[in-house]
């Protein structure tokens, strides 16, 4: 039976619920009156539920397609003005003792090259990632036990922090690693994680069982109910997502809502972000064995959806996808992208040989940060390395309610050219300065509020004169 408020992996994201919205939505798919009503709802940006937001995704009405596009092009703006947050993702260790089908770290890969970083690897990684202008990380890692313990992990995260080369520092490390305990969740709030990142891969349980064939990952309800036990662990910014070629998106587009409704419903705050990976090649993994991929239409076109249905939430989108791919979903509703990632154990420092191979996955936007940072403030963005919200202790509903009053250009905007200027300064390419420094004079004047414009605009000086790390 389907209830958002229950604890059981079974009951939130109810087979049956799902299958009854897919057979609701297909029978509306042309009727013009009801997508139309339910566009209007959104217009509203509170969100939708996942039947209504599945008849948009169905919708089969080219004039109203363009309208659910436009809206999300809209909403996203809203909400979240020009600016695009930047990280990169920082593979640990690879070790895994998982069987999962599309991903050539599973157990039986006995050619990847298996490796794990060094406390003195992870200096220099994070040295090279800090030399590039980061300021947030994705710690990624496989799930081994031995190899890889919570111990490592929370030991790692201390190092990270830890580093201050030149003008660098990260200063939010956001963690994908398995599923794991209320316990070690809590650990992980302590050592200071930002959000807790972990794909469904799928929501279809059968799927999942047979997708995900040994190993710890193969109980699909623990994995499921992962983010209640982070949630219980006192982290209150979590990631979701599914990894799109593995099952049939409508199906899997509405158990990810089901899953932010089931969050909203029971912690008082859905998911911080939503990430939209698609397969690619890796090692051992064609992705054209997997029955399930989906065009770069229809993969907009979730997109489009998601953010008309969670305005609130984040959205992100790697590297797997390419520059032009990332430009339209930039338009429709992605928030946050990674630049000049390396998907291998160690890659930052030392790039690899075939022979050598630890990637994850292939990577198809292979161009420099600085590339990426100078292409979005061409296409009108403001690329921002802000990390002010988790260290002022705006995280779950505090977030939600700085979005909800509609204070973002007062707070965020701000906080985004502060660290856009430390990035101009320390870390851009000439060329990208001078775009840089008329972006950020041409979006001062966009802060609504004149005290805070001017603070600003004070601070802003006081980076070129040398100082560094001010936020609102
Ligand atoms: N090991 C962790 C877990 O059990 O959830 C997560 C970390 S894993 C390094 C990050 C994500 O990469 C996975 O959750 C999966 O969705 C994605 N991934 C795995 N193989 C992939 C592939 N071939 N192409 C694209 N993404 C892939």
């Amino acid at each position: 039976m389907y209830d958002k408020y229950s604890m059981v992996a079974d009951e939130f994201i109810s087979d049956d619920e799902i299958n009854a919205t897919l057979s609701y939505a297909d029978e509306n798919k042309d009727n013009a009156a009801l997508i139309k009503a339910i566009i209007e709802k959104a217009k509203e940006r509170k969100g939708l539920d996942h039947r209504e937001a599945s008849v948009l995704l169905s919708c089969d009405i080219p004039e109203l397609n363009e309208e659910i596009f436009n809206l999300a092009g809209e909403i996203k703006r809203d909400f979240y003005g020009d600016r695009i947050v930047m990280f990169a993702p920082l593979y640990l260790s690879n070790y895994c003792v998982n069987g999962c089908v599309y991903c050539p770290y599973h157990a039986k890969n006995k050619h990847i090259a298996r490796k794990k970083l060094t406390q003195d690897e992870i200096i220099n990684e994070v040295t090279a990632l800090q030399d590039m202008g980061h300021k947030r990380l994705a710690l990624e890692t496989g799930e081994d036990p031995v190899n890889c313990p919570i111990e490592y992990v929370l030991e790692s995260i201390k190092t990270i922090y830890s580093i201050k080369h030149k003008n660098g520092a990260i200063r939010r490390v956001n963690v994908n690693i398995a599923a794991t305990t209320v316990e070690n969740y809590r650990k992980l709030k302590e050592a200071g994680i930002g959000t807790y990142i972990l794909f469904q891969e799928t929501y279809h349980k059968k799927s999942y069982l047979e997708l995900h064939p040994t190993g710890p990952k193969h109980d699909y309800n623990y994995h499921t109910e992962a983010m209640d036990r982070a949630m219980e662990g006192g982290i209150d910014d979590v990631g979701c997502g599914v990894l799109f070629g593995l099952e049939r998106y409508r199906y899997e587009f509405a158990g990810l809502l089901m899953h932010a409704e089931h969050l909203e419903a029971v912690h008082g705050v859905g998911p911080h972000t939503i990430s939209v990976p698609r397969i690619k090649h890796a090692d051992d993994i064609d992705p054209d064995a997997f029955d399930n991929g989906i065009d770069d239409d229809t993969f907009l076109k979730i997109i489009a959806c998601i953010r008309i249905s969670v305005p609130y939430t984040g959205m992100i989108i790697s590297t797997r996808e390419s520059k032009s791919v990332r430009e339209k979903a930039l338009k429709y509703g992605i928030s946050q992208i990674s630049g000049g990632s390396k998907t291998s154990v160690g890659g930052y420092v030392e790039p690899e040989c075939e022979e050598e191979n630890s990637a994850q996955f292939d990577v198809s936007d292979n161009r420099t940060l600085d590339e990426v940072v100078r292409w979005l403030m061409e296409l009108g963005y403001v690329p921002s390395f802000c990390t002010a919200c988790y260290r002022e202790g705006r995280t779950g509903d505090r977030f939600m309610s700085l979005c909800k009053s509609g204070q973002i250009q007062n707070c965020c905007l701000p906080n985004a050219l502060m660290t856009l200027e430390e990035y101009l300064i320390d870390y851009a390419k000439d060329e990208t300065k001078k775009i840089g420094d008329k972006v950020i004079r041409e979006q001062l004047e966009l802060i609504p509020n004149p005290r805070t414009r001017e603070v600003a605009t004070r601070h802003i000086e006081d980076i070129i004169k040398g100082e560094r790390d001010f936020r609102f």
